[in-house]
């Protein structure tokens, strides 16, 4: 597929767009002030800009068909150029739409957090009916996407309005699991390749909160919650992870922390012991993630345990006594079907956990799956309509979406959606997704992000990607942790 730009170069706004109709793909691009010729398929996005006006114009060419549209505006629009971006991305949406039988139910919208948009829109004190106009005339977003951001919005609402931007959260990475799933593009590792440098990896974990620690708590910042992720941090034994928990509760001050996770993730990974002795050193939110209650979409998907493994673990959350526990799942798996996805979400509202989180499946370039014969199959799975189950029976059994958000290449570009019993929303979801609270990250392939929201200021602080980098390299990274201290002196 080749995309055309004349008198423009919007191309990563347009490709976006593109990439809802044909997902997975490279692009080939061709930039000009006139016409191109092309063969093949191909979208000729055009600006013509005269005196007092511009013409704006698709034309699309796909397996034979063609589709085109067209607009005119004032040259003299306020915010020239990105109103021409919103415009020809409306028109090429409407033009593939025409050629293509994706329904692409957020529109143009082609960021990870369509949610912020709507707090924006929130905190500028738009009403209802006007936050809604805008997303369906300006974004094309359907009235359900609407409804299901809008609510998120509201839930979030009170735990966003009384945050001090004097507290931060602390992410531990624990990028160890037991085997790789089909689907990862976590930096993970399996224990059978890396699970030797485990014990190095605790030492400098360690060594790494302690220094951290050092040099926030003489900012007088407030830590509010902790997450552990990962990888499943339960692959590590009960000691590993105790050792993990008292150095946090020693170098900071734990107070005020409102809220403790530990992703135990895989089930075949967590014992009695291990949940006993996360829950004595402060876990309070605990996950486990079956992904699916299907045995035979997991053997597919290469995770190694049963339902059942599932199910003992999830009792053996329960009667350790966490405060809040989460279960993942994901729509779209491969070989997962409809009424095998409808028994997932059934059977785990039963179980009636505090937090469901429903995923869509994402082909991400690095993930086993993206090369393999499974993809094209995949790619027709009917994962819109398992969302829209997932969606109606929380509902009904009284959850509430309390985080949403995107990423790229997800079948038909849907949304991972976090929802919760009232007043079991995760903050530390919250926080990381709607960019409002500094996350100090540690470990391999942690990425700290310094939140000032007074002045709109964002900024990252890399780890080593993976543990071997991490453990070879550290002493070099330890120094750039002085970062933080930097941004909060200019803050000041
Ligand atoms: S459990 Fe999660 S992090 Fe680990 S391999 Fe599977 S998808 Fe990747």
């Amino acid at each position: 597929m080749t995309l055309i730009f004349s008198g423009n170069a919007f191309k990563y706004e347009l490709e976006g767009v593109m990439k809802l109709f044909i997902p997975a793909q490279l692009f080939n691009h061709i930039y000009t002030d006139g016409t191109a010729k092309c063969s093949g398929d191909y979208a000729f996005i055009r600006r013509r800009i005269s005196k007092k006006q511009a013409l704006l114009y698709v034309y699309c060419s796909v397996d034979g068909k063609t589709a085109r549209c067209a607009q005119r505006i004032p040259s003299d629009t306020k915010d020239f150029d990105n109103q021409c971006e919103l415009i020809l991305s409306r028109l090429l949406f409407k033009a593939m739409s025409k050629l293509s039988d994706t329904e692409a139910k957020w529109g143009i919208i082609t960021g990870v957090r369509p949610v912020k948009r709507v707090n924006a829109m929130i905190s500028q004190g738009k009403s209802k009916s006007e936050i809604y106009d805008i997303l369906q005339s300006q974004y094309l977003v359907s009235p359900e996407k609407c409804d299901i951001a809008y609510m998120t919005a509201m839930t979030q609402e009170k735990i966003i309005k009384n945050l001090s931007d004097k507290t931060f959260s602390l992410y531990i990475s624990i990028p160890f699991c037991p085997t790789r799933c089909s689907y990862c593009s976590f930096v993970s590792q399996s224990i059978e390749s890396c699970g030797n440098l485990i014990p190095e990896y605790v030492d400098n974990l360690c060594r790494e909160i302690s220094y951290t620690a050092s040099l926030v708590n003489g900012l007088g910042l407030v830590l509010d919650t902790v997450y552990f992720g990962g990888g499943t941090p339960t692959t590590l034994s009960a000691q590993q992870l105790a050792t993990i928990m008292d150095v946090i509760s020693s170098s900071f001050d734990m107070s005020k922390v409102r809220e403790y996770t530990v992703e135990a993730g895989r089930p075949d990974t967590i014992t009695a012991e291990k949940l006993a002795t996360i829950k004595s050193k402060g876990c309070t939110r605990l996950s486990v993630n079956p992904q699916t209650l299907s045995d035979s979409v997991l053997e597919a998907i290469g995770r190694k345990h049963t339902t059942q493994q599932f199910f003992d673990s999830y009792r053996i959350a329960q009667k350790t006594g966490f405060d809040s526990v989460n279960t993942d799942i994901i729509a779209g798996l491969p070989t997962d079907t409809f009424d095998s996805f409808k028994n997932t979400v059934d059977g785990l509202i039963q179980l009636a956990p505090e937090n469901i989180t429903v995923h869509t499946l994402s082909i991400k370039r690095a993930a086993r799956l993206n090369h393999s014969e499974e993809k094209q199959s995949v790619l027709k799975n009917a994962a819109g309509e398992m969302v829209e189950y997932a969606s109606k029976r929380l509902l009904e059994s009284g959850y509430r979406p309390y985080y949403l958000y995107r990423q790229k290449n997800m079948l038909e570009n849907l949304e991972n959606i976090g929802w919760a019993k009232p007043g079991f929303e995760s903050l530390y979801n919250i926080y990381i997704m709607e960019e409002i609270q500094t996350i100090i990250a540690l470990g391999a392939g942690g990425s700290t992000k310094l939140v000032d929201l007074k002045n709109g200021r964002l900024e990252r602080v890399f780890n080593y990607k993976f543990p071997l980098e991490y453990n070879k390299h550290f002493d070099l990274m330890l120094e750039k942790k002085n970062e933080i201290g930097e941004f909060y002196a200019e803050k000041e």
